[in-house]
């Protein structure tokens, strides 16, 4: 199954998904990417976290993964939480921004920060760097940059140390599908869609449609903990190996909790339960959820699932 496009993009608070225009740039394109470090983009913004950023944020900030969730993101801990004091345009600042200094964990900041102005889009195997609307996303709140020195696109990637959070964002990627093959197997392996079964996929559509608030209470928090603190603080360094990890843990768990069920509510139930962890997840990594769901529903339906 392919995956949907995604973007690890710091996106307005204000955007629809795929409302925005987006401009897409080349390594060559020459633009005034030199920030002048007013704090402007850290307010009135809307930050996703993968497992392996919260890990990052969390070193960073000094404290637990757990501790670092709990005072700071939101949804379980795919976002971070904007309810610092307001700023630019009355807007509210990032929970890690301080006034005056600027972002408290700058070290541990997640890609969508690492690429702002630009975000990424994944077009099957190939990459596409973009800003959000027709004009330079810095003119807005900044237009001193254009004074400031230019510099390719490649040139400001290579001076951002992207290469861990892309490759957390795409094996997260990975294992955002590999739970929901396991949404399918549940389905479409234990003998539930040749029962006639309608409810899970419903339950599926409705996990897409719902606000990421919603979803977040239908996840049991033994879950939802694995979810997004895997404790694997000693594979920080290397987020292949901590993505990798991370999907053997839930593989267990999925393996201990599910493999004796055999009611047709029990499979039922941990196929929505495996699905809301992909469709969270995959919230977390910038995904349109919505539209993810769809596309595997209309899968499922080719397998013979009914709705
Ligand atoms: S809007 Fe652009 S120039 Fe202004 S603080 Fe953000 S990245 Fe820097
Ligand atoms: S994490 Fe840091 S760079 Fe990113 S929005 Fe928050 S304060 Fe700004």
């Amino acid at each position: 199954m392919a995956l949907a496009p995604l973007t690890g993009e710091r996106v307005p608070a204000a955007t629809v998904q795929g409302m925005s225009a987006i401009t897409v740039v080349s390594a060559h394109d020459r633009l005034p990417l030199t920030c002048s470090r007013s704090g402007t983009c850290c307010h009135g913004k809307m930050v996703w976290l993968n497992p392996w950023e919260l890990a990052c944020l969390a070193q960073a900030k000094g404290l637990s993964a757990r501790e670092f969730r709990d005072r700071f993101c939101e949804f379980g801990g795919i976002r971070l939480r904007f309810d610092g004091p307001p700023g630019w345009k009355g807007l509210s600042a990032c929970s890690q921004f301080i006034p005056g200094q600027g972002c408290s964990v700058h070290p541990g900041r997640p890609l969508a920060c690492r690429l702002y102005p630009l975000g990424r889009k994944l077009l099957g195997k190939d990459v596409e760097y973009i800003h959000d609307g027709e004009t330079f996303p810095c003119l807005a709140g900044c237009a001193e940059v254009v004074d400031l020195p230019h510099m390719t696109v490649a040139e400001y990637l290579a001076g951002q140390a992207i290469d861990p959070g892309q490759t957390a964002q795409d094996a997260y990627l990975d294992l955002m599908q590999q739970l929901a093959d396991g949404a399918f197997v549940l389905l479409l392996e234990s003998g539930l869609a040749a029962s006639g079964d309608k409810q899970t996929l419903r339950g599926w559509r409705d996990l897409g449609r719902a606000h990421p608030k919603e979803r977040a209470t239908r996840i049991p928090a033994a879950w939802m903990d694995r979810l997004t603190l895997p404790d694997l603080a000693h594979l920080r360094d290397d987020p292949a190996a901590f993505a990798k990890a991370h999907h053997d843990h839930l593989q267990a768990a999925a393996q201990s909790e599910f493999a004796r069920r055999d009611s047709k509510d029990g499979l039922r139930q941990a196929s929505c339960l495996m699905m809301a962890l992909a469709l969270h997840l995959a919230r977390g990594l910038g995904s349109d959820v919505e539209h993810l769901a769809d596309r595997w529903i209309s899968t499922a339906k080719k397998h013979g699932a009914r709705e």
